[in-house]
C-alpha cells in the first residue's frame, strides 16, 4: 500500500515550499488509493515554536488537503509527534552500535575546533570520517571497558554513523533518475545525543520504517541527506522507501530560492495563513482573499504539469492526473501575477450569490444599507474585472453611492452644450415606462438619431454623471440597476 508522509518541523509557519510538498504527497497518496499522514518532527527543542504545529494543521485543513493520519487522528502508528516517541529511538541507536554500524564519540567542541584549524593550516578541510578516525576520541579507538567507563561516569557523548569507506552508491530518485555518490565524501553523522534525543536522521529513518512509508516525497534541500538515509536502511536491514526530491521554488526575478522574507518584499503572501509574532505580521493567502482551490491549483503547477497546456485543474482532476514522473528537475519560478490570475479564474466561476455574501459585509462597513439581491447583481456585472472579493468595492462603489468627485480627464468631455443635452436626457428617461437596459438603450438612441446628436456628446457625460469616471460595465445596465430616480438625480447633480 502507498503510504506517504509530510514531516514538518514546527519551527514557524509553513511557507509555500512546505505547502507544495504536502500537496504533492497528498495528490500522490490519493491517486494511488494510499494514505497521506503527517508526522511532527519536533526533536530539536531549540527550534520549537509554539503555535507552529496548530498553524500547519489549520493550513492543510483550509486547503482541503488534511492528512488521513496524524496527531489525534487515526493514530495507527502513533504517536505522530516525535517528541512523544523519544523512548523509542535509543534501542535503534544501540542496535547500530551492536552491529558495528555506529560508534560512540566523546570529542568536545574545542577538540573538534582544533582538528578543523589544523586541517585548515594545511589547506585541507576536516571531514569527520574514516580519514581521521584513529585521531578522534571514539569507541573505535578506545577499549570497550574504557568506553563503558566514560559513559557510566556521565561523560557527554554522541553516537555517530560509521560510513562505509570507498564505496560508490547508486541511488535512484523518481524525479532525478540515477545518482552516483561516493561514500568517502560523507561525514559520520551524529545519530543520537547523550541528552536522549535522536537527531533528525535517525528519528526520520526509524519512523519512516515503523510507519511503513512507501515513498519519501520532499524538497530538494534534503537530497544531500539521501545517501546517509539509504545507508541507514541498509544498516538496519530494512527495505528503503522510494525517493522523490521536488524541485526548488525560485524567486520571481533572478535565480535564488524563494525565501520567507521575499513575501514581504513583493508585498505578496508566501504563507497559507497569516502569522503574527512580536516582530510583525506575515500575510497569508487566506487573509488576502485567495480561494483555497486557487492556491492548490497554482501550487500544483509549481514543478508539475500534465503535459498539455491546461492550467486550471480541480482537486479531483489533479488527483486523477498527478504523476511523479512528470515532476520537473529544474526549479519552478514563483509568479505572483500568475497566482492572482488563478484566483481570478476561480472567482469568476463562483456563484454570484456566494460572492455577494462575502461582499455584503464590505459594503455594509461603508455605512451603506443594501441587500443580498442587489449585491448579487452588482457582483455579476463587475466580477470579470476582479481578482479578489476585496477588489469588488473599488470596482462597484458607484452602484451604491453617487460619485463624490469626477475624474478630471474625463470631465474635459463636459462641454458648453452638455448641461442642455443632459436636461433633455433626463426628460427622455423620465418618459420611459419599461425601465430595462434594452428599452432604455433603444429609446435613448432613437432620441439621438432623431435629433442628429452625436453619440459621444451624450454617452460620455452620461457615464461620467453616474460613475464619476470612464469605466464600468455596459452603461445601460448600470442605468437599469440604479433605477430611474437615482439615475436622473445623479445627472441633475452633475449639471448643478
Ligand atoms: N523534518 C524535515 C523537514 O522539516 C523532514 C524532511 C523529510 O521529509 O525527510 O522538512
Amino acid at each position: 500500500q502507498v503510504r506517504v508522509r509530510f514531516a514538518p518541523s514546527p519551527t514557524g509557519p509553513l511557507h509555500i515550499g512546505g505547502v507544495r510538498t504536502a500537496l504533492f504527497n497528498y495528490l500522490f497518496a490519493k491517486k494511488n488509493d494510499g494514505i497521506f499522514f503527517l508526522r511532527v518532527e519536533d526533536t530539536d527543542q531549540n527550534r520549537f515554536v509554539p503555535g507552529a504545529e496548530a498553524y500547519i494543521m489549520e493550513a492543510l485543513e483550509w486547503l482541503g488537503i488534511a492528512p488521513d493520519e496524524t496527531v489525534g487522528k487515526n493514530e495507527k502508528f502513533g504517536p505522530y509527534r516525535q517528541s512523544e516517541r523519544k523512548p523509542l529511538y535509543k534501542q535503534y541507536a544501540d542496535q547500530l552500535i551492536a552491529s558495528g554500524w555506529a560508534y560512540y564519540a566523546f570529542d568536545t567542541a574545542e577538540a573538534l575546533d582544533k582538528h578543523r584549524k589544523e586541517h585548515e593550516e594545511q589547506g585541507k578541510t576536516f571531514i569527520y570520517n574514516h580519514h581521521n578516525r584513529e585521531k578522534l576520541d571514539t569507541s573505535l579507538v578506545l577499549s570497550q571497558e574504557e568506553t563503558a567507563k566514560r559513559i557510566a561516569s556521565g561523560e557527554e557523548y554522541v553516537i555517530r554513523f560509521k560510513t562505509p569507506v570507498d564505496e560508490t552508491l547508486h541511488l535512484k530518485d523518481i524525479i532525478r533518475g540515477d545518482i552516483k555518490f561516493e561514500t568517502n565524501l560523507l561525514d559520520d553523522k551524529v545519530l543520537f545525543k547523550s541528552d536522549g534525543m535522536p537527531t533528525y536522521h535517525l528519528a526520520n529513518i526509524v519512523d519512516d520504517h515503523l510507519m511503513e512509508t512507501s515513498h519519501v516525497i520532499r524538497g530538494e534541500e534534503w537530497l544531500p541527506s539521501m545517501p546517509l538515509h539509504v545507508l541507514l536502511y541498509r544498516a538496519f536491514n530494512w527495505e528503503a522507501p522510494e525517493f522523490a526530491h521536488l524541485p526548488l521554488i525560485l524567486k520571481p526575478i533572478g535565480n535564488g530560492k524563494l525565501s520567507k522574507r521575499d513575501g514581504d518584499k513583493m508585498g505578496f503572501p508566501v504563507f497559507p495563513l497569516e502569522w503574527k509574532t512580536e516582530e510583525g505580521v506575515s500575510s497569508g493567502y487566506r487573509e488576502n482573499g485567495f480561494f483555497p482551490e486557487a492556491v492548490v491549483n497554482f501550487l500544483a503547477l509549481l514543478g508539475w504539469n500534465d503535459g498539455t497546456e491546461q492550467e486550471l485543474f480541480s482537486l479531483e482532476e489533479l488527483i486523477r492526473k498527478f504523476d511523479l514522473n512528470r515532476v520537473n528537475k529544474a526549479g519552478a519560478k514563483f509568479d505572483p501575477e500568475k497566482n492572482k490570475w488563478f484566483n481570478h479564474q476561480y472567482l469568476v466561476k463562483k456563484d454570484d450569490a456566494f460572492l455577494a455574501a462575502l461582499f455584503l459585509p464590505i459594503v455594509q462597513s461603508k455605512g451603506i444599507e443594501t441587500n443580498l439581491g442587489y449585491a448579487t447583481k452588482v457582483v455579476a456585472s463587475v466580477k470579470e474585472r476582479a481578482h479578489f472579493v476585496n477588489e469588488l468595492w473599488d470596482l462597484s462603489d458607484y452602484f451604491f453611492t453617487a460619485p463624490a468627485s469626477y475624474d478630471e480627464k474625463a470631465a474635459k468631455n463636459w462641454k458648453e452644450e452638455t448641461p442642455e443635452l443632459m436636461k433633455q436626457l433626463i426628460s427622455v428617461l423620465e418618459n420611459i415606462q419599461d425601465f430595462t437596459s434594452v428599452t432604455i438603450e433603444t429609446t435613448v438612441k432613437e432620441w439621438l438619431t432623431a435629433n442628429e446628436i452625436g453619440m459621444g456628446k451624450v454617452m460620455q457625460p452620461f457615464r461620467l454623471s453616474l460613475v464619476g469616471k470612464m469605466m464600468g460595465p455596459h452603461l445601460f445596465d448600470i442605468v437599469e440597476m440604479l433605477g430611474k430616480e437615482e439615475t436622473t438625480r445623479r445627472i441633475q447633480k452633475a449639471i448643478d
